[in-house]
């Protein structure tokens, strides 16, 4: 599984589906078989990033 964002592979598991890139700080979750990706923001919300790729970007890519 690679990063949409940054195409790193230095991705870890925080949950069930859900992953954080450790490069790019993005939060990821599987959700239907596409990603869905977030930002943490400093307070610890998150904003999601889904707007900045397509779909194909957002295709699992194991
Ligand atoms: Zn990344």
């Amino acid at each position: 599984m690679r990063c949409p964002n940054c195409n790193g592979k230095d991705i870890g598991k925080i949950g069930v589906q859900q992953y954080y890139c450790w490069t790019c700080f993005i939060e990821m979750a599987i959700v239907d078989n596409r990603l869905t990706v977030h930002q943490v923001e400093a307070d610890g919300s998150l904003s999601s990033l889904d707007d900045l790729f397509s779909q194909e970007e957002r295709k699992i890519q194991w």
